[in-house]
């Protein structure tokens, strides 16, 4: 069996530093027929399960810890019993919505996780978050970004805990790194390629 990837978009709302905005969020599940990973867990555990369907989750993986990533983490995670991973630089960012509940694993720069029969390797991609992480899949020519890097750009910098020149620097040394045909799936919003965007950022 061959893994693939899985897609939905799911509404809701993001805030930080006391604003609040309506979001899309991407919802990604990696895996086959009989098991999977979901890649943040944005809004609604339900978006999420109509994804999944009847399969085993072995992981829900957080990109980063906004609000608008790790709401229904928890939630979640009651559904499928499946542990939540996160980087722990992102503890402060956590900590902002859930404090009865923490992830399970932390995230680290170089972890493989093994699901369907490839491989997700773990980027730390610092910048947008303090404990942002990128997610590469090799077999499959792609990588989710998370608010690292969108279709048109750099995630935001603009609020707490942020950090431009350090989002810029992850990217370029990290993500451009990747083949240029590697397909980026984002966490808002359209996909692109590598190659794509380091013609527009360099
Ligand atoms: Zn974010």
């Amino acid at each position: 069996m061959t893994a693939r990837v899985d897609h939905a978009v799911s509404s809701g709302t993001f805030s930080l530093d006391g604003e609040t905005f309506d979001v899309d969020n991407n919802i990604w599940v990696i895996g086959d027929d009989t098991e999977c990973v979901v890649i943040d867990a944005p809004h609604s555990v339900s978006d999420i399960l109509a994804v999944v369907g009847d399969r085993k989750v072995k992981a829900i993986i957080c990109t980063h810890a906004h609000d608008d990533h790790v709401r229904v983490a928890p939630a979640l995670r009651e559904e499928v019993v499946a542990p939540i991973m996160l980087h722990p630089d992102d503890k402060v960012l956590w900590e902002l919505t859930h404090t009865d509940y923490l992830w399970d694993l932390d995230l680290a720069d170089g972890l493989a996780v093994e699901v369907g029969g490839t491989t997700l390797q773990v980027l730390h991609t610092p910048g947008h978050a303090p404990g942002a992480v990128c997610l590469y899949a090799p077999d499959l020519g792609c990588v989710f970004t998370g608010d690292t890097l969108f279709n048109g750009g750099p995630g935001a910098t603009g609020r707490s805990y942020s950090d431009s020149d350090l989002i810029k620097e992850s990217i370029r040394a990290r993500l451009f790194a990747l083949p240029d045909d590697t397909v980026v799936h984002t966490g808002h919003g359209d996909d692109t390629t590598i190659g794509a965007e380091k013609a527009l950022l360099s």
